[in-house]
C-alpha cells in the first residue's frame, strides 16, 4: 500500500505543489482511488468531506492532463452547490501552483459580467470546469460550451446532487459529453437513485468504500435536552460560558437563522447569517469575512454544512436536531478538522428525542446529555423510544432495521457492481439504521 506521494509516479511540478501545501501523506481514500483513477477505470468512491475526497479524484486528474500536455477543455466536475464549488477551484489554484493547468468555477447567481466570464472560460477551453448543473446546463443550452472533448466527467457529492433535485439536470448535461470518457462518482452515502445513476453513466466500475458516519475523534459531542422557548437562552449561556472565537450555529430553517441573527446580535459578537436568500456576493463575502476571522460566528441553514472546508471552527451548535442524520456528521464535521480539536452542542427538543436517538445509532455511540442551568428551567425528560406521530413514516426503529438491514433495498449502501473490497466498514449494522428520507433542498 502506497504511503508517500511518491508512490504515484506524479509529475515533478505536482509533486512540489503539494510539499509547499503541506500534504506529506496520502489519506486513506487518497491511497485507494489514485491508483484506480490513474489506470483509467471508472470509479464509484463512498466518502465524505474532511476525507481529503477533493485531492484523491484532482491530483491523478492533473497529473493526466499535464502528462498528456491537454490544451482547452478536458475535465467536468459536477457539485451541488455554487460554494463547494469555489472551494474545488481555490484546492486546484494550489496544486497548480508549479504546473500549467487552469480551471473556472461556473455557478449561477451574480450578474451578466459574471455570465459572459463564465462564457468566455468555458469557449476559451480552461482545462477544468466545475460546475452547479444548473448554470451549466443554462450555458450549454445557450450554445456557448462544447464538451465533446471531455475526457473525465467527477460528480462530487452525488447524493446531495440527488436530495437538490438535480437527476434531471445531471442527465442532460451528460448528454453533451462524449460516451468516450472517464467518470468517477464521489458521494457520502449511496442511495438506491445513486446506484441506478451510476449504472446508466459508467462501464464496469471500481468500488471504494471509506469509513463514513464516522465524525473525527477529536470532536467533543455533546447534547442538551431543552424546550424550544428556552433555546435561545441557552446558546447565550453556552456563548458567555466558553472560550469560542470561531462559531456556526445551524439552524433548520431561514426564519429561524433570521431570528436567531437578530436576537443574538446584541451580545458582542460579530456575527452573520447565512442562507439562500442571500446574494451571491453577499454569501461570498461572509464567507470570506469568516474565513479570515473578521466574523467570528456564522449562523445557517444546512448550506453551510457539506463541503465548505474552513479550519480552526472551534464550536458548532445544531440549535435543532437535523432532519437526517447523516447531516448531523455534515455539520459537527465544519470543526475539530485537520487532527484538531472542537465542541459540537445539539439542541435536543421534546419532539426531538427520537430523531436524536437514530443519530446515536448511526454513530454508533451515545452523546452526552447535559443539564440545562437552573436559572433556565428544567427541561424535558429523556426518552427517546418514544416516537412522536408526525416523524413515524421517516425514521424506521433503530434496533428493528439492524435486523433487517440486508433486505432493505432502499437503504443499501453496496454499490452497482462491487470489484475492489469494501474497506474501512462500520460495524455490521450502524449504517442500515436509518430510512432516508429526501432532504429538502435548501438551495
Ligand atoms: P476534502 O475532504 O477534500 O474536503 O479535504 C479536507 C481537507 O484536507 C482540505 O483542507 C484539504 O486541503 C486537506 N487535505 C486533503 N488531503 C490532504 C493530505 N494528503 N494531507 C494534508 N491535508 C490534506
Amino acid at each position: 500500500m502506497s504511503s508517500t506521494f511518491n508512490d504515484f509516479n506524479f509529475n515533478a511540478g505536482l509533486l512540489d505543489s503539494l510539499n509547499s501545501m503541506g500534504f506529506n501523506k496520502p489519506t486513506p481514500i487518497q491511497i485507494e482511488a489514485i491508483p484506480v483513477i490513474m489506470s483509467n477505470k471508472d470509479l464509484v468512491a463512498c466518502a465524505q468531506t474532511g476525507t481529503g475526497k477533493t485531492a484523491a479524484y484532482m491530483l491523478p486528474i492533473l497529473n493526466k492532463i499535464i502528462e498528456s500536455n491537454t490544451d482547452g477543455l478536458d475535465t467536468l466536475v459536477l457539485v451541488p452547490t455554487r460554494e463547494l464549488a469555489i472551494q474545488i477551484d481555490q484546492q486546484i489554484e494550489g496544486f497548480s501552483y508549479f504546473i500549467n493547468v487552469s480551471s473556472i468555477a461556473v455557478y449561477g447567481g451574480g450578474d451578466g459580467a459574471t455570465w459572459d466570464q463564465q462564457r468566455k472560460a468555458l469557449t476559451d477551453g480552461a482545462n477544468i470546469v466545475i460546475a452547479t448543473p444548473g448554470r451549466l446546463l443554462a450555458q450549454l443550452q445557450s450554445g456557448t460550451a462544447n464538451l465533446t472533448k471531455i475526457k473525465h466527467l467527477v460528480l462530487d457529492e452525488a447524493d446531495r446532487m440527488l436530495d437538490m433535485g438535480f437527476y434531471d439536470d445531471i442527465v442532460r448535461v451528460i448528454s453533451y459529453l462524449p460516451t468516450e470518457r472517464q467518470t468517477i462518482m464521489f458521494s457520502a452515502t449511496m442511495p438506491t437513485k445513486m446506484r441506478a445513476l451510476a449504472n446508466k453513466l459508467m462501464v464496469d466500475p471500481q468500488q471504494i468504500n471509506i469509513a463514513i458516519s464516522k465524525p473525527a475523534a477529536g470532536i467533543l459531542q455533546q447534547a442538551y435536552l431543552v424546550y424550544e422557548e428556552q433555546k435561545n437562552k441557552l446558546i447565550k449561556h453556552i456563548l458567555a460560558s466558553g472560550n469560542f472565537n470561531s462559531i456556526i450555529i445551524f439552524s433548520s430553517t431561514k426564519e429561524h437563522v433570521k431570528k436567531l441573527e437578530r436576537d443574538l446580535s446584541n451580545m458582542g459578537f460579530s456575527l452573520k447569517g447565512f442562507h439562500s436568500d442571500l446574494e451571491q456576493e453577499e454569501r461570498e463575502e461572509i464567507m470570506r469575512a469568516f474565513k479570515s476571522r473578521q466574523l467570528q460566528m456564522l449562523i445557517g441553514t444546512d448550506i453551510l454544512s457539506r463541503g465548505i472546508d474552513i479550519d480552526g471552527i472551534d464550536l458548532v451548535i445544531n440549535a435543532e436536531v437535523p432532519g437526517d442524520a447523516e447531516n448531523y456528521i455534515h455539520r459537527i464535521g465544519r470543526t475539530a478538522r485537520a487532527a484538531t480539536t472542537g465542541t459540537a452542542i445539539t439542541f435536543i427538543s421534546d419532539t426531538d428525542q427520537y430523531k436524536f436517538l437514530q443519530i446515536e445509532n448511526l454513530i454508533g455511540r451515545e452523546i452526552e446529555k447535559l443539564t440545562i442551568p437552573i436559572e433556565i428551567g428544567e427541561g424535558p425528560v429523556y426518552e427517546p423510544e418514544k416516537k412522536p406521530k408526525h416523524q413515524a413514516k421517516g425514521y424506521s426503529n433503530g434496533s428493528k432495521s439492524k435486523s433487517s438491514s440486508n433486505s432493505s433495498s432502499s437503504n443499501n449502501r453496496s454499490a452497482p457492481k462491487e470489484h475492489s473490497k469494501p474497506i474501512h466498514r462500520e460495524p455490521s449494522g450502524i449504517k442500515h439504521t436509518i430510512v432516508k428520507k429526501p432532504n429538502p433542498p435548501q438551495e
